[in-house]
């Protein structure tokens, strides 16, 4: 008889865990996976999926305005909240059942409940079974953050609700600065409500490099979208359908809803970590795992969102990916977290790969930075007031290209090519000697001739 039941137990059927689960199954592992909600995970159910598509539905509101430039005359038209949503739940449920199909065609099985850590090699599901597993892969995810407890918190949605809202709201109050704060406050500008983005620093995207963070405050302020900067929500009125916001310094806002996007936790609690000894990070509060996944158990991993590294769904499948080969396809593989493209999807778009130029001078001691902002071609006749950023960030003893920041349409397209060349090392001089591509925004990358700064840091005395 053998020693477990299953030869990996996955705890979440996301981006990690499903792609750890049909790797494993695929050498010939014996393979369960727990899922408490929907085959697929954050990204597919309630993240990068519908978001992409809410993304490009109110990007419409664009493409009609631009039209008139171009000798279009648009009639009357009109935008239903409702059909978007119903045609979004249609394709998100096709996509769930697709990811149900690809494990169960794996041979991985599927149940469909919470599970939970009875022991090292003891899972617990929520129906009363247990099953033991030689190894067990935490693959949880996270959830929003609700942060510090104000009152009338319990007005207030999360991205998880604002994909599901019965009306588009005609106002709303987004707090946070960050990625689902940006990107949702596009969306709802682009099907017409009225956004205010409440963001407690200077100014959005810390982190992000300076320039980028400065042009696209300017063109989402251009759009129409009201940035409150140095400021946080303090207390939430609700009046009928009403909202009254306010805020820090005393002002207040009036909306039909109040949004926080201030961050997501890993999910964690609940799922008997201590019994079975698995530590968590102190850092970052998610779960703590070495090069390859492992947790402070020697049989026990974890991939993905749970373990708070970069918290991005093709990181998750790398590492779920590289978990399966290393324990049990014989082939080590570690996931080199450096150089990872990532895009906001807010309106402009932001691509970045690499080093901001902040990150590069504090690093080396030469840096070249090429930038340029123009206007786009579609905006010489549509007459959009609007500008692109493009920038290259060299180091400039060894002309390697350290980073890659883009704003404008197509700018996550982009990203994703040049990412390649970023992460293959490539010089300024292997920009320079690949031949434009025109008429294209990003012929841009490989047109800048002469830095427009230098930065050269005195070594020490
Ligand atoms: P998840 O995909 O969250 O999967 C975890 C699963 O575990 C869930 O299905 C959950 O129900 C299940 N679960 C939890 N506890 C248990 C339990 N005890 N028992 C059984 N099941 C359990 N990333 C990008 O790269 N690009 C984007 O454009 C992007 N957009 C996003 C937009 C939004 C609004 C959000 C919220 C996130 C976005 N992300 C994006 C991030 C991305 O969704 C996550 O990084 C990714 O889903 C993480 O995958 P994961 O496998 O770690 O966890
Ligand atoms: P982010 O970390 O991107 O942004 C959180 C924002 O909330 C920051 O502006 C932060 O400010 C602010 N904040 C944090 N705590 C508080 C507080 N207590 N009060 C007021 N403001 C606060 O998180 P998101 O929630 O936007 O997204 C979570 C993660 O999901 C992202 O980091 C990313 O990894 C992933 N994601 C990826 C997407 C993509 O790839 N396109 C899209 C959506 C999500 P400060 O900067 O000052 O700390």
């Amino acid at each position: 008889m053998a020693e477990f039941d299953v030869d990996l137990f996955v705890i979440g059927g996301g981006s990690g865990g499903v792609r750890a689960a049909r790797i494993a199954a695929g050498y010939g592992a014996k393979v369960m996976v727990a899922e408490e909600y929907r085959m697929g995970g954050t990204c597919v159910i309630r993240g990068c999926v519908p978001k992409k598509l809410f993304v490009i539905g109110s990007h419409v509101h664009d493409e009609i305005e631009d039209a008139a430039g171009f000798g279009w005359s648009i009639g009357q038209v009109s935008f239903d909240w409702a059909t978007l949503v119903a045609n979004k739940d249609k394709e998100i449920a096709r996509l769930e059942g697709a990811y149900t199909s690809n494990v169960e065609k794996s041979g991985a099985r599927i149940v469909k409940t919470r599970a939970v850590l009875e022991d090292a090699h003891t899972i617990r599901l929520a129906t009363g079974e247990k099953v033991t597993a030689k190894y067990i892969l935490i693959a949880t995810g996270g959830a929003p953050n609700h942060g510090p407890i104000v009152p009338g918190i319990e007005h207030v949605i999360s991205s998880n609700e604002a994909f599901h809202l019965k009306e588009l709201p005609k106002r709303i109050v987004i707090q946070g600065g960050g990625y689902i704060a940006l990107e949702f406050a596009g969306i709802f500008a682009g099907f017409g409500s009225d956004v205010t983005v409440i963001y407690r620093g200077d100014n959005i995207l810390r982190g992000f490099d300076e320039d980028v963070r400065k042009h696209v405050r300017a063109e989402m302020e251009k759009r129409g979208i009201t940035i409150i900067t140095g400021r946080t929500v303090a207390k939430i009125d609700k009046h009928g359908r009403d909202f009254t916001t306010h805020l820090s310094d005393g002002s207040s806002i009036a909306s039909d809803q109040v949004m926080f996007a201030i961050g997501r936790h890993p999910n964690v609690r609940g799922l008997g970590l201590e019994t079975a000894g698995v530590a968590i990070n102190p850092a970052n509060g998610g779960i703590q795992v070495d090069g390859w996944s492992k947790t402070s158990v020697d049989n026990i991993y974890a991939v993905g969102d749970v373990t708070h590294r970069t918290n991005l769904t093709p990181v998750a499948i790398r590492e779920g990916h590289a978990f399966a080969d290393t324990v049990f396809g014989k082939r080590p593989v570690q996931v080199d977290h450096a150089t990872i493209p990532t895009a906001v999807f807010s309106q402009p778009e932001v691509g970045t790969v690499g080093l901001t130029e902040e990150e590069a001078r504090a690093q080396y001691s030469h840096v070249d930075i090429y930038r340029t902002d123009f206007r786009p071609i579609k905006a010489t006749m549509s007459g959009r007031d609007t500008r692109v950023l493009m920038k290259l960030v060299v180091d400039g003893a060894s002309d390697r290209v350290l980073g890659c920041h883009i704003v404008g349409d197509g700018a996550a397209e982009i990203t994703q090519a040049v990412a390649i060349a970023v992460k293959m090392k490539a010089t300024k001089a292997d920009f320079d000697a690949t031949i434009a591509l025109h008429p294209t925004a990003s012929e841009e990358l490989v047109t800048m001739r002469t830095p427009t700064a230098r930065h050269v840091r005195q070594a020490a005395e």
